[in-house]
């Protein structure tokens, strides 16, 4: 049998800051409908990764793969529309804007042709949603229970919000791949529970793959299929959660055992 290829992949990816090599010959895949976890101390590289592979970053050298076809050279908004979204570790989310205008902006990088900056700086994209937007973003602010926040500005909202915020937008582009840095950090227990469910939805129900980055291992081991583990920027393990758990190199150099 052909398998199907990965949906998204870095094949020996380096990046170099100066001096610093943040990341060093990295393999990566993201097969279909499947959960891949990423950990890795802090300064390992988990971010950078990410940059690379939503395109804000070019690799020193390696390349980036979207089912089988190199993305190394394309814009963020080009992976967008192939279907690839993402969130930040630290939210960056635009201070005037409102939660729900964010979420329109996420619909947009996917589903409309261009005008995604001019909407922004002239407000005139706001005034008359497609009926399909309309309904696809009153979705996304019932399903993370943003509705009483959603005509407010992001300054000031709540960290945990801010969270909710970023994954809505990413959601709104209808990613057939979603990469996820840290979504669990700023949200209490229960957010941490309702989100790990809306994830495991995303990927039963509509065959999104996830790439998920978090400082929560027990989170990780718990949801993932495979899981990879950076070190100084060196892919130290990649296994079966199980297999995470019990190697040797893992546990010393991040479980601290
Ligand atoms: P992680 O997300 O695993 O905590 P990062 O990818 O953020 O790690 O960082 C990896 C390393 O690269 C760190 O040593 C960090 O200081 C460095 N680094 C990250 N971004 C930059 C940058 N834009 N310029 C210089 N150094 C950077
Ligand atoms: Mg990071």
């Amino acid at each position: 049998a052909v398998e199907a290829p990965p949906r998204l992949a870095a094949r020996g990816v380096t990046v170099r800051f100066g001096g610093l090599v943040a990341l060093s010959e990295v393999d990566v895949e993201v097969p279909a409908q499947s959960i891949v976890g990423l950990v890795g101390p802090n300064g390992a590289g988990k971010s950078t990764l990410f940059g690379v592979l939503s395109g804000l970053l070019k690799p020193t050298a390696g390349t980036v793969l979207m089912d089988d076809e190199d993305v190394t050279a394309a814009t963020p908004q080009a992976r967008a529309r192939r279907g690839l979204a993402r969130t930040f570790q630290h939210p960056e989310l635009f201070s005037t804007l409102t939660v729900r205008e964010h979420i329109v902006l996420g619909y947009r990088m996917r589903h409309s042709k261009s005008r995604l900056w001019t909407d922004l700086l002239t407000g005139g994209g706001f005034r008359r949603p497609p009926a399909a937007e309309t309904e696809r973003v009153d979705a996304l602010v019932d399903a993370l229970h943003l509705g009483s926040v959603q005509h407010a500005p992001a300054a000031g909202l709540p960290l945990g919000t801010s969270r909710l915020v970023e994954v809505a937008r990413a959601l709104a582009v209808d990613p057939r791949v979603l990469l996820l840095d840290e979504p669990s950090s700023g949200l209490d227990v229960r957010e941490t529970e309702e989100l790990a469910t809306t994830l495991r939805e995303l990927v039963a129900d509509h065959g999104v793959s996830l790439l998920l980055v978090e400082h929560d291992v027990p989170l990780v081991l718990g949801m993932c299929d495979r899981v990879h583990v950076l070190d100084f920027g060196v892919l130290i393990a990649a296994g079966t959660p199980a297999e995470i758990r019990d190697d040797p190199a893992v546990r010393a150099a991040y479980l601290g055992t």
